[in-house]
């Protein structure tokens, strides 16, 4: 059985969150001398010499809309990587507990373990990319807090069976943190509307990649709201800036652009997988349910050295275990996207 209290690191559950100037004064006012602001103003826009909303209360509103969730179910962070941070911080005891990856991942669960000195389990994944259910059961034990589980996956490109999941989710009394930072260009639906009925279930997302604001830096988490009061009390109070606020709030007014977005990304993805299909030195191209390809390629790392004298840069992951040979590559513009297979067609030719 699944016990939030049981997981909570003690510092966390007696935590006493701070209490801001627009906590406890938070009507409307005239005459505001209350947080040790600017009262003239600002050099840039005329409001910013105000503290931001703590809650976020305005975004979070235009999110519960667009995602068909409540509110107290949302929890905004300074990225993903904020929302990794918070999820040690509050539920894994330094030194003391453990948490579950499978590799090849995301390495921010990695450096954000080490960062916060907590145990990582490694259950990698099988050579088709899905979990490996009965090696991550032998490395469970009573300090294992956390699962993390990324789908779809970077940088392999698919996504996990569902049915893994919901094993996991059914079967493990700590929380299953499923990252879906591409779910916007899977064929899979998202976890977030399971939250009812799985109480250890934290689902990721962002607006670095479909909503194409990564400058932003904005990090969604869903989950309980429980879970969530725990990760709003540990926040630092103003994590989400003013800026961020206001331009995540047009974002989401435009959902019919970033929707038409998906749908070229998509396209062209598929569109250019069957291109690198037909080049002779590509011995695979896996199948993609994110923004970008992983491709297994003859002489992986020199492609990649040669694409930089090109101009192009890709990701090289020759050197990761089960991705030997292999480039991740975040698919372009049309006019991007031929200059690579240009480029790849002068590197054969070159030979
Ligand atoms: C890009 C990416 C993120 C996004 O992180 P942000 O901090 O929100 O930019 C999260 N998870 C995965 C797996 C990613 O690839």
């Amino acid at each position: 059985m699944f016990d939030l209290q049981r997981i909570t690191r003690d510092n966390i559950k007696k935590l006493v969150a701070y209490s801001s100037a627009r906590d406890e004064f938070s009507g409307n006012a005239e005459v505001y001398l209350d947080a040790n602001e600017n009262s003239l103003g600002s050099p840039l826009i005329k409001w910013y010499n105000r503290y931001p909303d703590p809650h976020q209360n305005a975004v979070k509103n235009a999110l519960s809309m667009v995602k068909g969730i409540k509110q107290e179910h949302i929890f905004l962070g300074n990225g993903s990587d904020e929302c990794i941070d918070l999820l040690y911080r509050c539920f894994c005891n330094p030194g003391k507990d453990n948490v579950i990856i499978c590799p090849p991942t995301y390495g921010m669960y990695q450096v954000s373990a080490n960062i916060n000195d907590i145990e990582l389990r490694i259950a990698p994944l099988l050579d088709d990319y899905q979990l490996n259910l009965a090696h991550i059961e032998t490395l469970i034990d009573d300090h294992t807090k956390l699962i993390w589980l990324c789908s779809p996956n970077n940088p392999t490109g698919n996504s996990l069976k569902r049915s893994d999941i919901e094993m996991v989710l059914n079967n493990f009394n700590g929380l299953v943190v499923i990252d879906e930072a591409y779910i916007n260009f899977a064929k899979q639906k998202t976890f977030i509307q399971e939250l009812g009925d799985y109480p250890n279930l934290v689902v990721l997302q962002t607006f670095s990649k479909a909503w194409g604001l990564a400058a932003l830096r904005l990090g969604m988490a869903f989950a309980s709201k429980e879970i969530i009061s725990i990760l709003n009390k540990t926040k630092p109070p103003y994590n989400i800036n003013q800026a961020t606020q206001e331009l995540a709030l047009k974002a989401l007014e435009e959902v019919g652009q970033v929707n038409d977005m998906i749908k070229e990304i998509v396209d062209m993805r598929d569109a250019l997988a069957k291109v690198l299909w037909e080049v002779p030195t590509v011995k695979k191209v896996y199948p993609s349910d994110a923004n970008f390809l992983l491709v297994k390629i003859e002489d992986a790392h020199n492609l990649y050295e040669f694409l930089l004298t090109k101009g192009i840069v890709v990701r090289d992951r020759s050197n990761v275990k089960l991705c030997d040979d292999c480039l991740r590559i975040t698919i372009g513009t049309e006019k991007e996207n031929t200059a690579l297979i240009d480029a790849i067609e002068d590197w054969i030719n070159k030979e």
